[in-house]
């Protein structure tokens, strides 16, 4: 039962009394009870055979007899039932749709080497696309982020120039950095955005008319959690594109206390 309550006052602005009001509001706590359970079982059922599917994976992976072929091969699947995963968390992280804090462990990162991770990983899609996906990445740049949210951002960032931009392009992906912010660019020379839906990119499930005539696969999520991981590091997700040219995303991330982190011989 809801009670609320409140005071009645004559037109002089005198308090003559109180009114209060019940309502019944069992109706709204089952059904929000009924969509935590809903979801945490969604997300046992759903996350316990892809916990599975990851580590047979990871067994047959070990294998040091597996033939290079296989083991590319493997690796997409890794890859996929990976993102499958992250998929799984966001959408069932209230956080992560912008609901609430989205937590994050915090270390010191070489986001370089990351970003070589990164485009390694992301390259057998990449040349099954025929799609050049380069790391301009040599140098050590600390940053104090967690590693994993910003794995799966530049992740998201990588499949995407890749899912559109055509056969025989290519993809650059930079580290730049000053004292304050690292910058992450991924650059394509993809089929660009419209700038009508540049503003849309962000909106959950939103796609522009050209990714869904492209049958890339995807639902519309990536660019939404991407920006939402970003802002909840106290960066920013900026996108420049021209439509039939290609597509930049810069990612800029502030350093954090990496300075003085650095010093220390275990990091
Ligand atoms: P998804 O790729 O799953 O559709 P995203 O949230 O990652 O979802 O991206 C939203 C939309 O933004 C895509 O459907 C596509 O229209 C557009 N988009 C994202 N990245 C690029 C890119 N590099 N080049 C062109 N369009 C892009």
């Amino acid at each position: 039962l809801s009670v609320s309550a409140r005071t009645v006052r004559d037109a002089a602005g005198e308090a003559v009394g109180a009114a209060l009001a019940f309502s019944d509001v069992t109706d709204l706590v089952t059904a929000l009870q009924a969509r935590e359970v809903f979801e945490s079982s969604v997300s046992h059922e759903l996350r316990t055979p892809l916990t599975s599917v990851l580590g047979h994976l990871e067994l047959v992976l070990d294998d040091p007899g597996l033939s290079e072929a296989a083991t590319r091969q493997l690796r997409v699947a890794q890859r996929n039932a990976t993102r499958l995963q992250y998929l799984v968390s966001d959408l069932l992280d209230p956080a992560a749709r912008g609901l609430g804090t989205l937590e994050l462990l915090r270390a010191p990162t070489d986001v370089a080497a990351l970003v070589r991770d990164v485009v390694a990983t992301g390259s057998a899609e990449a040349r099954a696309a025929q799609i050049a996906v380069v790391a301009h990445a040599d140098d050590c740049v600390r940053a104090v982020v967690d590693v994993h949210r910003v794995h799966q951002v530049l992740d998201n960032l990588v499949s995407n120039a890749v899912k559109y931009t055509d056969p025989g392009g290519s993809v650059d992906v930079t580290v730049e950095a000053d004292e304050d912010e690292v910058t992450l660019s991924v650059t394509d020379t993809g089929i660009g955005i419209a700038p009508d839906d540049l503003e849309r990119l962000f909106e959950p499930f939103f796609r522009a008319d050209h990714a869904r005539e492209r049958v890339a696969p995807g639902v519309g999520l990536g660019l939404g959690i991407a920006r939402s991981i970003v802002v909840a590091h106290g960066g920013r997700l900026e996108v420049d594109s021209t439509p039939g040219a290609g597509s930049t995303f810069c990612v800029v991330l502030p350093r954090g206390d990496h300075a003085v982190r650095d010093l220390r011989p275990d990091h």
